[in-house]
């Protein structure tokens, strides 16, 4: 009976929201405004403290990917930079930070959360301007989770003793950490809080599309206090990142990027005895069972792959779709699909932003061409694009099957590919053949089927009845070539120790 109603329920409210997005697309313009942004013409690199001019003059531009201005002039860091910070970040190890009673090193880590709060607006605004997210992600999102990430390992700093009963604790050195442009704060704010929660000091390079809101960090580690060293900042391309795992003097690298970067920096590292953690890339199924609650499923999809221009790399680009319902779901999903706002990253309306780059979206539009030439169909909405910017409509490609590219490798645009299944045996197969295996959806009324997919599924992180949910609590990471470690929760201390 209960069941019915549900249903019933389920149906009503779907023609209801269809009517109200529908309306979505007349919404008038709501932009976040600029005017309080402060923005250097020119950003030197963070180390030791204070920002230091890179020792070959070279820098490089940071453009923002909707209106393609230059934002800023970004130091381009060559090996010296890199063995400078190093040296930086060796000095603050030894002499200051490693010997700092650990209650109060929480403080200096809890501080710059406070900070980050503080300056949340500026910081979204940032994020939008020079990484593409619309800000309704960037403010609701990136935002308060980076901030909640130094909160929650501030509480740690003090108590690692009772995190790993009967073991001793310590730290390792000097970590180098190199972030991708998805998430550029919020993967910071992973990377930087737990080392030094754990006592680590740190080389950090954001990546080169998006320096900005990491140099604002930087800004914010200088009000916050933190000795000088502890933190470093400097920015560049591939060139500094492997100068940075390349270094003899780090103790552990953390990497979170391509899985094709993730292989060299494995084997440049192989027999060094540096300490590694690599999270890397996806192609997360999505799985919607026919007794499951479709508009809830449908909303979480779209969440999954389109919200964030699929610039995620657990983004559900895969869905599964039992038969039975697998019309309607099309359907409903389509309809959807018809209502998104594409465009403005600053306007609070906008549901899909821009593209990270120019070099991002040819690779999408060279899978769309794919997906076509290997017999998909595909279906984009009529909704207009700027003409100006990196833009992508969300596509969907309906007739998907297992051997199709598009399928089996990693887009990192706003696309999904569909298809369909009938038993669960078949869809755990299904699911499971792909090299990777970060994160996957399960969409279903049934408790009992949620576990016995949790268990079989081979992902790291296994959504039920939702998608895309963070929490600095929860452990993150994945397996094959999605990489190893985890990153968040109680699992997130231990790349950044030695315990004995
Ligand atoms: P994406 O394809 O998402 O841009 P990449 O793996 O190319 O991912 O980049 C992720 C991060 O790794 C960026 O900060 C980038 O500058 C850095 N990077 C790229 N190549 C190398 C390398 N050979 N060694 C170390 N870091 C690198």
């Amino acid at each position: 009976m209960a069941k019915k109603q549900d249903k019933k329920h389920a149906d009503s409210a779907s023609d209801k929201a269809i009517l109200d997005f529908g309306k979505a697309q007349n919404y008038t313009p709501a932009p976040e405004s600029t005017g309080h942004i402060r923005l250097k013409k020119q950003y030197e690199l963070f180390i030791n403290g204070t920002w230091v001019k890179p020792s070959k003059g070279v820098y490089f531009d940071s453009v923002s990917p909707s209106t393609e201005q230059v934002l800023a002039r970004v130091a381009e860091a060559g090996a010296e930079d890199v063995d400078k910070a190093v040296k930086a970040a060796r000095k603050a190890y030894t002499e200051v930070w490693s010997k700092m009673p650990a209650r109060e090193r929480g403080k200096y880590i809890f501080r710059i959360a406070r900070i980050i709060q503080e300056r949340a607006r500026e910081l979204a605004v940032i994020e939008s301007m020079d990484g593409g997210k619309p800000i309704r992600e960037s403010r609701d999102v990136d935002v308060p989770l980076a901030a909640n990430h130094f909160f929650y390992y501030a509480g740690w700093a003090d108590k690692l003793e009772y995190a790993f009963p009967g073991k001793t604790p310590e730290s390792l050195g000097v970590a180098g950490q190199i972030i991708p442009w998805n998430f550029p704060l919020l993967m910071a704010a992973w990377k930087i809080a737990p080392a030094l929660a754990c006592g680590n000091t740190v080389v950090l390079k954001p990546a080169e599309t998006t320096s900005l809101t990491a140099l604002k960090l930087a800004e914010i580690i200088e009000e916050s206090g933190l000795p000088a060293g502890v933190v470093n900042i400097v920015t560049g391309a591939g060139a500094t990142g492997a100068a940075i795992v390349n270094h003899p003097d780090i103790d552990k690298i953390a990497f979170t990027g391509s899985t094709e970067v993730g292989k060299i920096i494995q084997k440049a590292i192989a027999g060094t005895g540096k300490k590694l953690t690599l999270e890397l890339g996806g192609k997360a199924a999505n799985i919607i069972f026919e007794d499951a609650a479709l508009d809830q499923a449908v909303e979480g999809i779209v969440n999954g792959i389109f919200f964030n221009q699929g610039h995620v790399c657990c983004a559900g680009s895969r869905l599964f779709v039992q038969e039975g319902v697998a019309e309607k779901v099309i359907r409903k999903l389509t309809d959807r699909m018809a209502s998104l706002i594409v465009g403005d990253p600053l306007d609070k309306n906008t549901d899909v932003g821009a593209i990270n780059s120019a070099e991002q979206l040819k690779k999408i539009q060279e899978y769309l061409k794919i997906g076509v030439a290997e017999g998909a169909e595909i279906y984009q909405p009529t909704c207009s694009i700027p003409t100006k910017g990196n833009f992508c409509k969300p596509t969907l490609f309906l007739h998907a099957s297992q051997s199709h590219r598009i399928v089996q490798e990693e887009i990192f645009g706003p696309v999904l590919a569909i298809q369909t299944f009938r038993t669960v045996e078949e869809v755990i197969e299904k699911a499971n053949n792909t090299p990777y295996g970060l994160s996957a959806g399960v969409w279903t009324d049934k408790g009992s089927k949620i576990f016995n997919l949790t268990s079989k599924l081979k992902a790291g992180v296994v959504w039920a009845n939702t998608y895309n949910k963070f929490d600095p609590t929860a452990p993150f990471g994945g397996y094959r070539e999605s990489g190893f470690g985890r990153e968040g929760g109680l699992h997130g201390l231990l790349p950044y120790l030695k315990l004995s």
